[in-house]
């Protein structure tokens, strides 16, 4: 299996990486949709959100904890920031590995487009 975003968190595909731990890495995104946009993605392959299972709760409560501290470190927290996992293709899903985007530092639209 060839996945952009494994590549990304083994290092084997360069990203300009923010912070990373044992469980997750966090780096810019390439095309970025906001002043902010950085993508919280975890170390392990999952498809989709839809491969979720009950036991991965505290991974997915870590990569929005990772997120908040990064919206602070970047100055959007008290701001105001989005956090967004597309799933599949009407959602716009191009990158078949879970990731959340943490989007700021503009006014976001709602409804999302
Ligand atoms: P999705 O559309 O799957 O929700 O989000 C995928 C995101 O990954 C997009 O925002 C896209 O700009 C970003 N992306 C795609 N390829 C790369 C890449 O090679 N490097 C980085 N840093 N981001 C990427
Ligand atoms: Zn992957």
């Amino acid at each position: 299996m060839d996945c952009l975003f494994c590549r990304i968190a083994e290092k084997k595909t360069p990203a300009r990486i923010i912070y990373e731990d044992e469980a997750c890495v966090a780096f810019e995104d390439i095309a970025p949709q906001a002043p902010v946009h950085v993508l919280v993605v975890p170390r392990r392959h999952i498809a989709t959100t839809l491969e979720l299972k009950e036991e991965d709760g505290p991974l997915i409560g870590h990569l929005f904890r990772v997120a908040n501290r990064i919206a602070g470190d970047k100055q959007v927290a008290g701001r105001g920031f989005r956090l967004v996992m597309n799933t599949n293709a009407e959602a716009g899903q191009s990158v078949y590995h879970i990731h959340l985007h943490l989007l700021g530092g503009r006014r976001m639209h709602w409804p999302p487009g």
